[in-house]
């Protein structure tokens, strides 16, 4: 078996179980593995640390699979995904949508598995999981027996790993057409061919809730709105009104489907850039009593995290200048590269701007089904705060 072998220091991280080994780390790679093979990482001195996926076209040369010497088979991916549907039975077992596998946080990298009723998508984003595709595939239907199997191994990053997009039906019947799931009792149709990610923002389940929650007699402005999660969970909760934005047509047409299919009074939906309809809307002085902002990822790692403050500062500020005295905020980052701690400051930093005194009522992280393994603090990509405005706002 081919090994990789680390620069002298460069375990530490290994040690601490980061699933991760990047190509500044590495000393030798012996023989010439491909894309997706099964190495073992040695330190400098030859001891041994982890069985790993090497891709050395990849930032990220090595990804742990086991942390103990053996064999990396298709009983080691039955038994993996045993694991991880087994903690959502145990722990959200009343959804039928639900992700399966999280990746490095269910000791799988580069494997995501969701569920939406009898209908499983799966989305391989590393060389490691895209060599083990058919053992990975066989194992799902082994363990969650669903009617479709269907793979959307489609993100961005395949570039930045030289790997080729797979798209299609793996196993069992076409998806039905369309694939509609029942989230908390409100029914959602999923694009699972053509939609974002797997065709559903799952991690957002408990936060949609929330707002359900605390939507009555509100007049509601969802940001970034998508195919309505936020939407129509407000209206099932009895907001007065909602207005959703987004910069995708098909993705608003498909909202508006959703409103109907749970019986609801219509939204009002803008297609456009939200940076510059929530000025619009401030020029026009219309406020809300409670807006949500769930952006897509500004920074994908910590190099953009700058650049992406700047623009989490821009549209929370504006968000509380459009809120009456009492208004929530619910504003979410899912980029890896801002922290929790960064966040929160960001929020701070726009409510002073704004000119408004508002306090953290409620911060907010994905479900169960969204783990974070503590070795691997990058799992802990979405955060959300409510913020309440407290007083009049200042001249
Ligand atoms: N809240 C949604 C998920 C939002 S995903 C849910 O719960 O299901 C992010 C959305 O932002 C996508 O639909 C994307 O089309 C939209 N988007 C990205 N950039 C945008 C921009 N500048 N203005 C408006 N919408 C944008």
């Amino acid at each position: 078996m081919n090994k990789l072998i680390l620069k002298p220091g460069r375990e530490k991280s290994l040690k601490r179980r980061h699933p991760w080994v990047f190509s500044g780390a590495v000393a030798k790679l012996t023989g010439e593995p491909v894309a997706g093979e099964t190495i073992e990482i040695c330190s400098s001195e030859g001891e041994f640390l982890a069985m790993a996926a090497c891709n050395p076209q990849s930032q990220i040369v090595g990804r742990v699979w086991d942390w103990r010497r053996g064999e990396i088979d298709a009983a080691f991916f039955l038994a993996r995904i045993h694991r991880a549907v087994a903690l959502r039975a145990r722990l959200v077992p009343a959804h039928d949508a639900v992700r399966l596998v999280h990746a490095e946080s269910d000791g799988l990298p580069g494997v995501v598995i969701d569920r939406y009723g009898e209908t499983v998508v799966m989305q391989l984003s590393s060389a490691g999981a895209m060599r083990w595709r058919e053992a990975i595939a066989d194992a799902v239907m082994a363990v969650v027996k669903p009617v479709t199997l269907y793979e959307r191994s489609d993100a961005d990053v395949l570039a930045l790993e030289g790997l080729q997009p797979s798209v299609g039906l793996l196993r069992g019947t076409p998806p039905p057409s369309p694939v509609v799931v029942n989230e908390s009792g409100a029914m959602f149709e999923v694009d699972v061919p053509h939609g974002h990610k797997t065709g559903f923002y799952l991690d957002q389940r408990a936060n949609r809730w929330r707002v359900r929650e605390l939507a009555a007699q509100c007049e509601v402005l969802d940001c970034f709105a998508y195919t309505g999660g936020f939407t129509v969970n407000a209206l099932v909760g009895g907001a007065a009104n909602v207005t959703a934005i987004d910069s995708s047509g098909p993705a608003l047409e498909l909202l508006k489907h959703n409103v109907a299919l749970n019986g609801l009074p219509g939204a009002e939906c803008i297609e456009g850039d939200v940076f510059q309809l929530l000025r619009k809307l401030r020029d026009q002085a219309r406020s809300f009593d409670l807006i949500v902002l769930d952006p897509p990822k500004f920074a994908p790692t910590a190099a953009h995290a700058e650049k992406a403050s700047r623009a989490y500062k821009d549209i929370n500020l504006l968000a509380f200048k459009l809120l009456r005295a009492g208004g929530l905020l619910v504003t979410f980052s899912c980029s890896g590269g801002v922290s929790r701690d960064l966040f929160q400051k960001i929020v701070a930093g726009a409510a002073l701007d704004a000119g408004v005194d508002a306090q953290i009522v409620e911060q907010l992280s994905p479900g169960a089904d969204h783990p974070v393994a503590l070795n691997f603090p990058e799992g802990d990509y979405l955060k959300g705060l409510i913020c309440r405005v407290a007083g009049a706002k200042q001249p």
